[in-house]
């Protein structure tokens, strides 16, 4: 649903309780964090109540449980979408979150396709980074972790009917989170089962939009993967088998086109079966800047895939999101065949440069860029 900017919620109005000195909790070490496991003390809630007018005052709270009434929609229909950024602490000690804008804008966008109320994206950051600065103690120490933001907008209308929801609630909690990387898997690379009866998104849903109901169905794909030996999902689509996304991360392959030069691809998100990843948009922009080799967006699919390993020609294959930057993919199992992909064997890998160059960018090494914002 539509909202006008001007009834929007805005962050002028926000009032903060602080959690007492009894609520707060210890923080873990960095070195023992799984994903997602520990909240820090605090937490933002928005409510929506088109009886009352729409948009409520934005409130800082301790981070505590939600009330819902159990007819609420969103434990019904998954009527539901969340986001995902994080908070890095650079090397000059100042706290910055990446391109948080694109975050906004995507949100925006799933909110219409699930029927609930949008807002300007500008008043969610403001909120979000006096969050985070209220918790500021909670972002590691350390150049290998980051502070985990997850906005979150659920319908909370307490009836059953299958619409849209007159009332909701968008609420942020923050999650410090350790190197995503094992300490030697940055060489490694990752293992994936390429099952073509299984898909995620489709043309005409939602697989462009970060709606929970995309992801509830992965795990029982993602357990049949572990129970192979297989680490993730290579996302197919259709008699071809498109080449998607892998895991929850965008694809990219790296290789020696038709016309012998070195080009770099993604599949396009005109299909509407690509989530537009941040990480996705910023890889593009770099390699486009860089200039060092082509660039483009189309689809390709599992032959495709095959046909350039058997000549050589597959240079590098790896995925790109918010948790691992870039994720480099070794090995592929498609109906039986083993794939053997070369992606960490290369002395100077692409994956690599545009790890380096985005985390540079992220814990302020590079300084003052534009797509850093400090909090
Ligand atoms: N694809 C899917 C399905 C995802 O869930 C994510 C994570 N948001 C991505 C791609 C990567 O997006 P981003 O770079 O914005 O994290």
């Amino acid at each position: 649903k539509v909202i006008q900017p001007e009834h929007s919620f805005k962050y002028a109005d926000l009032s903060v309780r602080l959690a007492g000195p009894e609520q707060l909790q210890p923080k873990p070490n960095v070195s023992a964090l799984s994903f997602g496991k520990y909240f820090t003390d605090h937490m933002l809630k928005i409510f929506y109540h088109e009886a009352l007018g729409g948009w409520q005052i934005p409130e800082i709270t301790p981070l505590e449980n939600l009330v819902l009434h159990p007819a609420s929609k969103v434990l019904h229909y998954a009527i539901e979408l969340f986001e995902g950024l994080k908070a890095y602490r650079g090397v000059d000690g100042k706290i910055r979150i990446f391109r948080p804008d694109l975050n906004m804008e995507r949100m925006n966008n799933s909110a219409v396709r699930a029927g609930l109320p949008t807002f300007i994206g500008d008043e969610l950051i403001k909120c979000c980074c006096r969050l985070v600065s209220i918790d500021q103690e909670w972002v590691p120490h350390s150049t290998a972790s980051s502070l985990y933001i997850r906005p979150t907008l659920i319908g909370i209308d307490p009836t059953l009917g299958v619409a849209s929801s007159e009332s909701a609630l968008l609420y942020v909690i923050l999650s410090p989170v350790g190197s995503y990387f094992k300490k030697t898997d940055e060489n490694v690379g990752v293992s994936l089962l390429a099952d073509p009866q299984y898909t995620r998104a489709w043309p005409g849903g939602c697989g462009n939009y970060k709606v929970g109901s995309n992801y509830g169905p992965t795990i029982y794909v993602q357990r049949e993967a572990a129970e192979r030996g297989l680490q993730q999902v290579l996302w197919l689509y259709g008699e071809n088998s498109e080449v998607t996304e892998v895991g929850t991360m965008n694809i990219f392959m790296f290789h020696i086109n038709d016309d012998g030069e070195k080009e770099l691809i993604t599949p396009p998100l005109s299909s509407g079966l690509i989530l537009p990843g941040v990480t996705r948009n910023s890889i593009l922009a770099v390699a486009k800047e860089w200039n060092q080799f082509k660039v483009s967006e189309r689809t390709f699919c599992m032959d495709e895939v095959c046909q350039l390993l058997s000549e050589n020609r597959l240079l590098e294959l790896f995925g790109a999101g918010t948790a691992c930057i870039v994720s480099p993919i070794s090995y592929i199992e498609y109906i039986g065949r083993p794939l053997h992909i070369p992606t960490v064997e290369h002395s100077e890998p692409v994956y690599k440069k545009f790890l380096k160059h985005l985390m540079d960018i992220q814990y302020g090494v590079i300084p003052d860029h534009p797509w850093a914002i400090p909090i």
